[in-house]
């Protein structure tokens, strides 16, 4: 079944959908959405309920009661493809407080089971590394955050080493096992928080942060597999966001296959040309804000991942 599932997912960009659930600190008013098949209906508050309606497709949506599990469960083949030698990008973008990061890396201070994507996807690919006896593998890990078109190194151990004018020579760091790796990106994690909490009163320019997992198999006969997995949690969707735009861009020409016309300039579209070109698999995770207040910001978001699914 997974096998089928990752065939399934060949050359395609998937468009998912996560509705996080509404917050305590949220007023009461909850945008009406109904999830079907994939399709979401959701209901602009502001009009009357026939009017309101708008409708969005998805390859998958998780509502507001959905796990983490459930979620890697559908990301799970894309490992396996990773350790077959393809580019796999996860995605994850929405408006701030969406649930990005809770989805990637998960909240801190909560159970095993509520732990991100990204160490899910650690534990696995290192569980297929040691079912898989006659390859073996090596694998290095990057990590990065990009805030106001500045490139730090995550994973740097000297901080001199930070905001170079290109994409700087990024540290790789083997890991030999899963618990190394995840300690490695749980380091790179905090780092990465504690830039973003220090820039916070410049709100029009949040922090992109990107793991890349690189894999390299050799099998007893000598053939060599190459592959390679981002980890990408995206700034807000903010339209005053230029690398975001950028990215759009890239995105949206990629899923069109058009002839790439789109390189766009910012450090976050040329860091993703290799991982969104080529043979690469794409997952696009869109997080939606189920609150009244954030309506216009979440059809804006529901819109783009409309033009690329
Ligand atoms: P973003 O990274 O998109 O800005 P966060 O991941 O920081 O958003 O989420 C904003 C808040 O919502 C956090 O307090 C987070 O713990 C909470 N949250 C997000 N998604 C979920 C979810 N699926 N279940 C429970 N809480 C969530
Ligand atoms: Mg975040």
């Amino acid at each position: 079944k997974l096998y089928n599932m990752a065939q399934d997912l060949k050359g395609y960009v998937r468009v998912y959908c996560r509705i996080r659930p509404i917050l305590n600190t949220e007023a009461k008013n909850v945008v009406d959405f109904v999830g079907q098949d994939g399709s979401l209906v959701i209901v602009d508050p502001s009009k009357p309920r026939h009017d309101g309606r708008k409708i969005f497709r998805f390859n998958q949506l998780y509502g507001p009661t959905s796990t983490q599990d459930e979620l890697f469960k559908e990301i799970q083949p894309l490992i396996r493809s990773v350790m077959d030698g393809y580019n796999v990008c996860i995605l994850a973008y929405g408006q701030t407080g969406s649930g990005k990061t809770h989805t990637m890396y998960g909240t801190s201070g909560v159970s095993e089971k509520d732990m991100g994507i990204n160490f899910f996807a650690l534990n696995d690919l290192f569980q297929i590394a040691e079912r898989r006896q006659e390859t073996n593998y090596d694998v290095r890990v990057q990590m990065i955050g990009i805030c106001n078109e500045e490139i730090q190194d995550l994973l740097a151990e000297d901080p001199a080493s930070d905001s170079e004018s290109s994409l700087p020579d990024v540290t790789f760091h083997s890991v030999k096992s899963n618990v190394d790796a995840i300690n490695l990106v749980k380091l790179g994690e905090r780092k990465h928080a504690s830039v973003n909490t220090s820039k916070m009163n410049n709100i029009s320019s949040p922090c992109h942060s990107a793991v890349a997992i690189h894999v390299h198999g050799k099998d007893t006969s000598g053939n060599i597999i190459r592959g390679c997995l981002h980890l990408v949690d995206l700034a807000a969707s903010g339209e005053d966001d230029k690398s975001l735009s950028c990215l759009e861009d890239v995105i949206t020409s990629f899923s069109q296959k058009s002839s790439n016309n789109h390189q766009g300039n910012s450090k976050i579209t040329s860091l993703l040309q290799d991982a969104l070109g080529g043979n690469a698999k794409v997952v696009v995770l869109t997080h939606v804000i189920p609150e009244g207040d954030n309506f216009t910001e979440t059809i804006r978001t529901l819109k783009f991942a409309q033009k690329i699914s």
